[in-house]
């Protein structure tokens, strides 16, 4: 990912929040929910795992690892 000028004006600035998922800053994604001991997660993060989760409960995704089942009955 490239610099842009304005990033590097910013510099390393403490306050900005992060998502603890992913480590976007809270300036990158359109919202940051905070939870307990300083972490935060991202809309976009929370989205993902919403799909994952109805992902493995629907039997797509291994609840264990996290990985993608192969479709058997593709067209
Ligand atoms: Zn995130």
């Amino acid at each position: 990912m490239r610099e842009s000028p304005v990033d590097r004006l910013r510099g390393p600035v403490k306050s900005y929040k992060k998502c603890s998922f992913c480590e976007k800053t809270s300036d990158r994604v359109a919202r940051l929910f905070p939870g307990v001991h300083d972490a935060y997660v991202c809309d976009e993060c929370v989205t993902y795992y919403y799909h994952l989760l109805a992902d493995i409960e629907s039997g797509a995704v291994d609840p264990k690892s996290g990985v993608r089942l192969p479709v058997e009955d593709q067209p």
